[in-house]
């Protein structure tokens, strides 16, 4: 059988928090443990909001706590002639059309998910004649979309089990270029993935609901689909998900307090992976690693450890 290969694939728009980190430690040791490959990509399409300084803290958070790459990082500000093939492929098969609303147009008319946050995309562009795209063309430049199908995607994750969602009813047509040529997520990481030979996919459960647009699309480009762990959420309490934008505390604020072996411990601990805190060392968790032990669902970060030691 053939090693596993896996990744880490952070967006530089910000710190990496602890649920970036117990993410990123959980993809490491999988392989590890496995003797498989790791990859680093930093998922840059958006390069205003991911400064060169961000890209160089998440690359030094990521050496403090002795993750290691082996091969050079790849960065997708710099892939953009990759996904202009794809987005050909798609093209070709017909399934992509040009999105002319304003972003007010959007909010205005799409109707938001019960219990989620993703709005569905009304179709309003998905019928416009030629000679319609033509004259909005004159006016603005499109996003592209491309059309999902009336169908159910499922796919069991390793950790959360089955999951099943209707493109239609429940994400609707999809952005795979904006409207400033940036290509999007979707399509991006699904060409990577596939590039770079990934053989599991883990993250956050957080983006557990595209995983069904990226399977549809590894369908469209004739890409096989990896083994996909979706890892769960941290919280420090306040009610509000770890993230970058609920400004949670970054591993700048952790490596003043923790020491290298105090951090691998609390991370691993909050994985599941030792049943209380205690100091530990990368080899240890390397050779002790058992995703039976990874919990399945978000957790709380007891405050003590977000609070000086
Ligand atoms: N770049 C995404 C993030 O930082 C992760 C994408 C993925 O792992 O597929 O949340």
């Amino acid at each position: 059988m053939s090693l596993p290969v896996g990744r880490f694939a952070p967006t530089p728009s910000g710190y990496l928090h602890p649920g970036n980190l117990m993410c990123a430690l959980i993809a490491y040791l999988s392989v590890r443990h496995a003797g498989g490959r790791f990859l680093l990509r930093i998922e840059d399409l958006d390069k205003p909001r991911c400064p060169d300084h961000l890209i160089q803290d998440t690359l030094s958070d990521l050496t403090y706590l002795s993750i290691r790459w082996d091969e050079p990082p790849l960065y997708q500000s710099s892939r953009t002639s990759i996904y202009e093939h794809a987005f050909q492929m798609l093209r070709d098969s017909g399934v992509i059309y040009p999105c002319f609303c304003t972003r007010n147009e959007l909010h205005a008319a799409l109707a938001p998910h019960p219990g989620d946050t993703t709005f569905i995309y009304s179709g309003k562009c998905s019928h416009l004649t030629p000679e319609q795209v033509q004259s909005l063309s004159a006016i603005r430049k499109p996003a592209m979309r491309l059309r999902v199908p009336d169908r159910v995607f499922s796919f069991t994750d390793r950790l959360q089990g089955l999951v099943s969602q209707s493109l239609q009813e429940e994400v609707g047509d999809f952005i795979v270029r904006r409207s400033d040529g940036v290509y999007g997520y979707q399509l991006a990481v699904v060409v990577d993935d596939a590039m770079s030979g990934m053989t599991e996919i883990v993250r956050g459960r957080d983006i557990l609901s595209s995983t069904p647009r990226q399977i549809y699309l590894q369908e469209l480009l004739h890409l096989p689909t990896p083994a996909y762990y979706h890892v769960p959420l941290l919280s420090d309490g306040s009610g509000k998900k770890m993230s970058k934008r609920n400004q949670a505390i970054s591993l700048r604020e952790l490596s003043h307090r923790y020491t290298q072996p105090q951090l691998l411990g609390f991370l691993a601990y909050c994985a599941g992976l030792l049943p209380e805190y205690r100091e530990t060392t990368m080899d240890s968790l390397i050779s002790s690693f058992d995703w039976s032990l990874i919990r399945h669902d978000d957790f709380v970060i007891p405050p003590r450890f977000l609070q000086a030691l």
